[in-house]
């Protein structure tokens, strides 16, 4: 591993313990989606399927060390 990825890798690591969620993507956060209705303005549509309308997602570094862990703790006892 070259010392750019690695610091890379670190700094991935910290920002999932810092903050485990980050915005969906789709809704950016919000929650559900927008829509333009026919005069141009922006209305609330759905709610956002995507992340069950909680405007988070769960960031795959934490979702992978919410996994290893349980692993961990199983396989330890
Ligand atoms: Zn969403």
């Amino acid at each position: 591993m070259t010392p750019a990825l690695l610091a890379v890798t670190l700094c991935y690591v910290a920002v999932c313990a810092a903050s485990p969620f980050g915005n969906c993507r789709k809704c950016n956060g919000w929650g559900f989606q927008m829509k333009t209705d026919r005069k141009g303005r922006q209305k609330r549509g759905k709610d956002c399927r995507r992340c069950k309308a909680t405007g988070k997602r769960i960031r795959v570094g934490r979702w992978l060390y919410n996994r290893w862990a349980r692993i961990y703790r199983s396989g330890t006892g």
